[in-house]
C-alpha cells in the first residue's frame, strides 16, 4: 500500500463473514495461504462498485498470508480493448494496491480451456449443438417450466469431437453451432440447463490473442477454470452469481484441475444519485452527456480522482460500508462525508473568492501593502503558514454582502462591520452601483487596531474571506454536483437520462484566488475557506488555473427536499 498513514479515517472493525471463513480455513489447515483475485472485464473503466471488490480482495491478501491476482476476464473481444486494460491497471494502482507480476488474462488460458472442453466431450459431458440462439432459448424453458433436451444432445462422442475440431478450424459461421455442457434440462436452476460453453465468433481481433481464435469460451466456463489454474482459494463475487455457483462447482468437479476454489458471494455496492452499470456509464460517455470516463461527476475511479477524491477516502468508504449478503443502497452522503473528513484533516486552507465584489478601504494608505500571515491549517500547526499581501483594494464574495440582509445575516451590510479573515475589521460606508442598479463596489473603512485583536467596546461576529486586488490571480472554478437529481435514476421505467441533474456542473470563470495557489500542481487539494474542498484540475496551467469542487463543507443535500 502506498499511503496507509491516514489515521484520520477510522474504519469500523473489519470483520465480516468472508474473513470468518478465511480464518477458519487457515486455522483448520485447509489453506496455509490464501489467494484471491480481482477479475474485471476490460470493457469500461472501474467504478466505486469495483472499488468495493478491489478493497475486499486486495485487503484480504494484505491482512492474511497470501496474494491477490489481477485477472482480466477478457472473453468477449467485441467490447474489450487495451485502453480499458491500461486504465484498470492505473486505477487499481492508484487505489494503493500492488500486485507485482500477478497480471493474468483469461485469454492466457484459451488453449487450456479448449483442451478441457475436449476432455468434457470425451467424458460425455459436453456436446455440439446445432440449435440457433433463438431455438436454444426456446428449449431452455422458464423459471416455472422445465426445458427440453436439444435434438443434438445425444450426439456420439466421436461426432462431437469432430465437430468441435471443425468449429475451431473455422468451418462454421457465427451462431451455427455451440458447445454445450450436458447437465440437466429439467434442473430448477436454469444455469444448469445445458449451458453454452463455447460460441463461434469470426472476424474479431482480440486485444491479446489477435485473430488466433474464432471460438470464444463463456464466462461461466472460463471463470472457474481460470481460478483453479491460478490456485485461487476464495473466489469472491457479487450475489447475482449465487445461482451460478452450482455450475462453477460442476465445471471444477468434472475436470482434472490443480485445486478446488470456493466461490463466495457478497452484495454489490449500489449508491444513490448515480448509476454503476457499465452499459449506462458507456452510454453517458458515448453520447456525450459527460466529458469522458474521467468526468468528475461519474462514479468511475478516474472521475472520482479528477473530482479530488483520495484513495484513502475510497478505501475507508469501502471499509465503512462493510461486506454482507444483503442488498443495499448506500447514501451518497456517506461517500461525501468520508472525503470531507479526509480532506478536513489533510488539506491546506486557501482564500478564494468565487463571485468577486470589489472593496475599497478608503482610510488605508494607497501605497501601503502589509504582509498578513495565515495558518495553512487551523488544527495542524505543522502545516505551516503563508503570507498574503493586504492593501487598500480587495475582493470579497458577493454573497457576503447584503443591502437588505435576511434575519440573522452576520456578514457585511451597509453601516455594519465584519472581520476580514486574518486581517482587519472593516465597516461598509457606501454602496456603489452601476447604471443598471447592480452593486459594483463597496467603500469601506478599517479599524487599524483590530489586526489580531478584538475591536474595543463592541462585538463583531462575522468573518468573511477575501483576496487582495493587487496580487489575486484569476481562476476558473468548476462547481460539480451530483450527476442525477434523484436517488434512483431511471427507476419505475423512466429513461435515466431524464433524471440528470441540470445543475451538475456550473463553471465560474472570473474567480479570484490568493497567489499562493499559483504554485499548486494538478491533483493538489485545498479547502477554500467557507466554500468547500477543491482540487487542481488536470487542465490547469499557471496562466489558467482550474479548480474542481470535490465537495462542499457541509452536507447540504440531506437537508434539502431533493
Ligand atoms: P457490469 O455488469 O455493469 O458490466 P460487472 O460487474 O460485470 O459490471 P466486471 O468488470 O465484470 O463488471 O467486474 C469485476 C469485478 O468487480 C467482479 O468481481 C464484480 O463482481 C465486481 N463488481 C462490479 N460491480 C460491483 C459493485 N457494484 N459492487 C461490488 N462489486 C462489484
Ligand atoms: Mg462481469
Amino acid at each position: 500500500m502506498s499511503d496507509t498513514q491516514n489515521s484520520a479515517l477510522a474504519a469500523p472493525g473489519k470483520t465480516n463473514f468472508i474473513r470468518q471463513i478465511i480464518e477458519q480455513d487457515l486455522a483448520s489447515g485447509k489453506h496455509a495461504r490464501i489467494l484471491t483475485r480481482f477479475p474485471p472485464e476490460p470493457n469500461g473503466y472501474l467504478h466505486i462498485g469495483h472499488a468495493k471488490s478491489i478493497v475486499l480482495n486486495f485487503g484480504l491478501a494484505l491482512d492474511y498470508p497470501g496474494h491477490c491476482n489481477l485477472r482480466f476476464d477478457d472473453t468477449n473481444p467485441l467490447k474489450e480493448n487495451l485502453e480499458f486494460v491500461a486504465a484498470i491497471e492505473a486505477d487499481v494502482r492508484w487505489l494503493g494496491y500492488d500486485w507485482g507480476e500477478r497480471t493474468f488474462f483469461a485469454s492466457d488460458y484459451f488453449q487450456q480451456l479448449h483442451d478441457f472442453a475436449v476432455d468434457l466431450i470425451r467424458k460425455g459431458l459436453a456436446y455440439v449443438c446445432d440449435l440457433d440462439a433463438e431455438q436454444t432459448r426456446a428449449y431452455r424453458g422458464t423459471l416455472t417450466e422445465p426445458g427440453q433436451d436439444s435434438p443434438y444432445r445425444d450426439r456420439p462422442i466421436a461426432e462431437n469431437l469432430d465437430l468441435f475440431a471443425r468449429m475451431r478450424a473455422g468451418e462454421f459461421p457465427d451462431g451455427a453451432r455451440t458447445l454445450r455442457a450436458k447437465i440437466d434440462m429439467a434442473s430448477p436452476n436454469i444455469n444448469l440447463r445445458d449451458p453454452v460453453l463455447y460460441r463461434i465468433k469470426h472476424g474479431v481481433t482480440h486485444h491479446q490473442t489477435g485473430s488466433q481464435w474464432c471460438l470464444y469460451p463463456m464466462y461461466d466456463y472460463t471463470h472457474p477454470i481460470s481460478d483453479a489454474l491460478e490456485g485461487i482459494t476464495h473466489s469472491l463475487c457479487t450475489l447475482e452469481f449465487e445461482d451460478h455457483r452450482p455450475l462453477y462447482d460442476w465445471v471444477i468437479d468434472n475436470l482434472d484441475l490443480p485445486c478446488k476454489p470456493r466461490q463466495i458471494e457478497f452484495s454489490r455496492l449500489n449508491l444513490e444519485y448515480t448509476v454503476m452499470s457499465k452499459r449506462l456509464l458507456t452510454q453517458l460517455v458515448g453520447e456525450g452527456h459527460v466529458e469522458g470516463w474521467d468526468d468528475p461527476r461519474l462514479p468511475t475511479l478516474a472521475g472520482l480522482r479528477r473530482r479530488g477524491y483520495t484513495p484513502a477516502a475510497i478505501r475507508a468508504f469501502c471499509d465503512r460500508i462493510g461486506i454482507t449478503k444483503s442488498d443495499n443502497l448506500v447514501e451518497m452522503s456517506l461517500l461525501e462525508n468520508t472525503i470531507r473528513e479526509d480532506l478536513d484533516a489533510t488539506s491546506d486552507r486557501r482564500l478564494a473568492v468565487l463571485h468577486p465584489l470589489k472593496v475599497v478601504i478608503e482610510d488605508y494608505p494607497a501605497e501601503r501593502e502589509e504582509s498578513i500571515e495565515l495558518a495553512n491549517h487551523p488544527k495542524d500547526a505543522a502545516r505551516g503558514v503563508r503570507a498574503l499581501g493586504f492593501g487598500p483594494e480587495l475582493y470579497i464574495d458577493r454573497a457576503d454582502f447584503a443591502e437588505d440582509p435576511p434575519k440573522g445575516f452576520k456578514r457585511l451590510v451597509p453601516g455594519g462591520e465584519v472581520r476580514l479573515r486574518g486581517a482587519y475589521v472593516i465597516r461598509c460606508d457606501q454602496v456603489i452601483k452601476d447604471a443598471a442598479g447592480e452593486i459594483v463596489e463597496l467603500r469601506c473603512r478599517h479599524d487599524a487596531a483590530t489586526l489580531g485583536r478584538n475591536p474595543e467596546g463592541r462585538k463583531v461576529k462575522g468573518v468573511i474571506h477575501w483576496v487582495p486586488a493587487a496580487s489575486a490571480v484569476t481562476a476558473e472554478v468548476r462547481l460539480y454536483d451530483r450527476l442525477f437529481a434523484v436517488p434512483h435514476p431511471g427507476a419505475a421505467g423512466r429513461d435515466f437520462l431524464n433524471d440528470i441533474n441540470p445543475d451538475s456542473l456550473r463553471t465560474l470563470t472570473g474567480c479570484l484566488v490568493e497567489p499562493a495557489l499559483l504554485a499548486a500542481a494538478p491533483g493538489d487539494r485545498f479547502q477554500f475557506e467557507r466554500e468547500g474542498y477543491f482540487v487542481v484540475d488536470r487542465d490547469s496551467r499557471r496562466d489558467r488555473l482550474v479548480f474542481n469542487r470535490t465537495v462542499g463543507l457541509r452536507d447540504t443535500w440531506t437537508s434539502q427536499s431533493h
